[in-house]
């Protein structure tokens, strides 16, 4: 039996713009709570956090890292998040997992590119939400500027609760403005607060104090009637306001000295929300909706989060419990495969390593091993309960490229390689691409594909090179002509005789090939016009202008004339694509391209820079619409213009623009483009 209730987990995520101090603020949570002996250092990739080598070589994280340790009374389980923007989806997964959410600031640049980025998941994740404001210790951090921008920069009401405490600009420690107490740096030890320190306090108190109490009209009353305010009255308003989501507590500290982070944890038992306060689980079941209570008595129900390959225990899929409980042994059901699994072994996660346990309750996060069958977001449960939670919201990969094998014997494991990944990183995404014959790999930007590059490599022993993917062209034919071919061969034993006539036509877009026959009074026995049909079919795939294959055409074959002994299928199919040939010459043929509607949204700020990109990119805007101070920009785009598009768009927006893009359709390449396409063919195929 596991030794603590669903009330007593607390699910906390540290998320932040990369570089914040995530994993130093782990390793100093780690430590304090005696999981670790010693604080490792990111700087020398001792962390507990940064444990694969692609984290260990970069120094930034890749993976979320899961923890789980006991804390005063309350089981936690911490999950440190990855900051770089290319790996955003571990965000979505952690925050979907958690109640609450910590963001850090780096209190030497304030807010960055991906911080509204993240705590924008954890918003939509209906998670609580603290700040942790760090690296106080560094020269010229001022509180007062980072908070006022962070004011600026979120609509949430900020209640500082510990803030740095500084002589000249050195660094002392942190004061607690609701207990009153100074924090010091050098020994950790909590003292009465001096005269200087008094000063500082009265500056923020008084508005702590009103924030707290406008939540609770009651103790307004009291207030305002100058009656006094019990601290205890004072903790259950600011409980009430954390838990309904109204208040966003701020701490204070520098993670490098471990300084500032006891309070904020502190301060997190008794605030964050428990597993069982979560609001209760909506699911489907079938037609209807059903909701389940997050306790240790309703049936299991979880979610898989995550799954990776362990290079020792095999694939592991790390999942939140949100209702009943699983012990070791026993079997899971999973609604989308309709099969039962047993779960030989139960593991909580700490760092690279695994813990086995031998239950798990509602509100845990922990892992099975060796279920192959498990995806992300699968929903898991028991007794054949025939339910699905809403799958997490991915963001979607923005870059593509194509991926080639150094070595050409390897394509194979190649492929398997990048396909066994993509089932473990749901922002990566493989598509193999029958017409140009790449295989096409979609990611979050160049840094995530060099990362998959080294894990394949890694864990495969096999990486890739990135090419420019290839353009799906195909050509057409503008003007509508007749041709006439007789193909004979009648010297000596059994000849040949093909002749037909045929009309090539235009076709709207999109319409592919369309084949009529308008043969009167046996012209051409019947049995040779699927012949007919077929000699175009076989020839069409290669143009004549590069060799693309031929659409949106109708071939009408309306005469010809047969011998009754040489006569034969061969020679109408040989006569037919003879006939296909002469008459694309004819037709005016052109290049055709893919266009891709293309929606990008951005700050207004960059709203020129990125019209005047698209048009330099051939694209044609066909609308705008104002989002939230941002803007989203509608366009038609040639595919061709795209492939560098993800990394340009971020140094455009220094990474603040997103887009997405699908298929619209094919139109004619214009003609200075088409002669380059051509002749860069005609060189491929040398
Ligand atoms: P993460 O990307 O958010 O996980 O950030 P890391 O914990 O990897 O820290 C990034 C860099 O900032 C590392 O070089 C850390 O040593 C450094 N760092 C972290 N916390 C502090 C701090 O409180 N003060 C100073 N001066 N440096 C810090």
């Amino acid at each position: 039996m596991s030794n603590y209730k669903t009330k007593d987990i607390k699910n906390i995520s540290f998320i932040s713009h990369g570089g914040a101090g995530k994993t130093t603020l782990t390793e100093d949570v780690l430590f304090n709570a005696g999981k670790i002996e010693q604080i490792g250092s990111v700087d020398e990739g001792s962390t507990k956090s940064d444990f694969i080598p692609e984290e260990k070589e970069h120094k930034y994280s890749v993976n979320s890292s899961y923890f789980s340790f006991k804390l005063k009374e309350n089981q936690v389980n911490l999950i440190d998040t990855p900051g770089y923007a290319d790996f955003r989806g571990e965000v979505a997964s952690a925050t979907r997992m958690v109640e609450s959410s910590v963001l850090l600031i780096n209190a030497d640049s304030g807010v960055e590119v991906n911080t509204n980025y993240v705590w924008n998941i954890a918003v939509e994740n209906n998670n609580s939400r603290f700040v942790f404001i760090n690296k106080f210790d560094k020269e010229g951090t001022n509180f007062k500027e980072v908070i006022n921008e962070l004011e600026e920069n979120f609509e949430d009401s900020l209640l500082p609760i510990t803030i740095p405490y500084k002589e000249g600009d050195e660094y002392k420690g942190v004061i607690d403005l609701l207990r009153e107490k100074f924090i010091g740096v050098k020994d950790g030890k909590e003292s009465e607060l001096n005269d200087a320190q008094q000063e500082v306090l009265k500056e923020y108190k008084l508005e702590l104090v009103e924030s707290i109490i406008e939540l609770d009209e009651e103790l307004m009353l009291k207030y305002l009637e100058d009656e006094e305010i019990t601290d205890e009255e004072m903790n259950n308003a600011l409980l009430k306001g954390v838990l309904s989501k109204e208040l966003v507590p701020v701490f204070s500290g520098s993670a490098l000295h471990n300084s500032g982070v006891k309070s904020l944890m502190d301060y997190l038992l008794k605030l964050a929300p428990s597993a069982a306060d979560r609001e209760s689980l909506k699911v489907q079941a079938g037609e209807e909706e059903k909701e389940f209570e997050t306790t240790e008595e309703g049936p299991f129900i979880g979610m898989v989060g995550k799954t990776m390959v362990d290079p020792y225990i095999g694939k592991l899929s790390i999942f939140r419990i949100y209702s009943g409980s699983i012990d070791k042994g026993e079997e899971l059901y999973v609604p989308r495969t309709k099969d039962n699994y047993r779960v030989s072994k139960l593991y909580k996660l700490n760092g690279s390593e695994q813990e086995q346990v031998e239950q798990l309750i509602a509100g845990d996060i922990g892992a099975v091993a060796k279920l192959d069958d498990l995806e992300t977001s699968d929903t898991i449960t028991k007794e054949d309960l025939d339910i699905k939670i809403d799958p997490i919201k991915f963001p979607e990969p923005m870059l593509i490229k194509a991926a080639a094998p150094a070595d050409e014997a390897d394509n194979e494991k190649m492929s398997s390689a990048i396909q066994r990944y993509s089932l473990e990183d749901p922002t990566f995404k493989v598509d193999y691409n029958k017409a140009t014959k790449q295989l096409l790999i979609k990611g979050m930007g160049t840094v995530h594909l060099s990362v998959v590059n080294d894990i394949c490599k890694r864990k495969f022993d096999v990486g890739f090179n990135l090419v420019e993917p290839k353009v799906e062209y195909k050509e057409t034919i503008r003007k509508k002509v007749s041709t006439e071919v007789k193909y004979k061969k009648q010297s000596g034993g059994r000849g040949q005789y093909g002749h037909v006539m045929i009309r090539f036509e235009p076709l709207p877009r999109g319409r592919g090939f369309e084949f009529d026959e308008e043969i009167f009074g046996g012209a051409i026995p019947s049995q040779y016009i699927p012949a007919v049909e077929k000699g175009i079919l076989e020839t069409k795939d290669d143009g004549v202008l590069a060799n693309y294959p031929v659409v949106d055409f109708k071939a009408t074959v309306y005469d010809g004339s047969y011998h009754d002994v040489d006569s034969s299928e061969m020679a109408f199919k040989i006569a037919a694509s003879k006939a296909f040939k002469q008459a694309m010459q004819k037709a005016k043929p052109v290049i055709l391209e893919p266009i891709m509607d293309v929606k990008v949204v951005v700050p207004e700020s960059f709203m020129g820079d990125i019209m005047g990109d698209l048009n330099s990119r051939r694209g044609k805007i066909s609308g705008m619409e104002p989002q939230d101070g941002t803007q989203k920009i509608k366009a038609k785009v040639p595919q061709s213009e795209l492939f560098s598009y993800a990394t340009d768009l971020k140094s455009i927006t220094g990474g603040y623009g997103y887009f997405t893009m699908e298929f619209s359709n094919y139109e004619k390449v214009p003609s200075d483009i088409s002669e380059q396409i051509i002749e860069k063919r005609a060189n491929e195929e040398d």
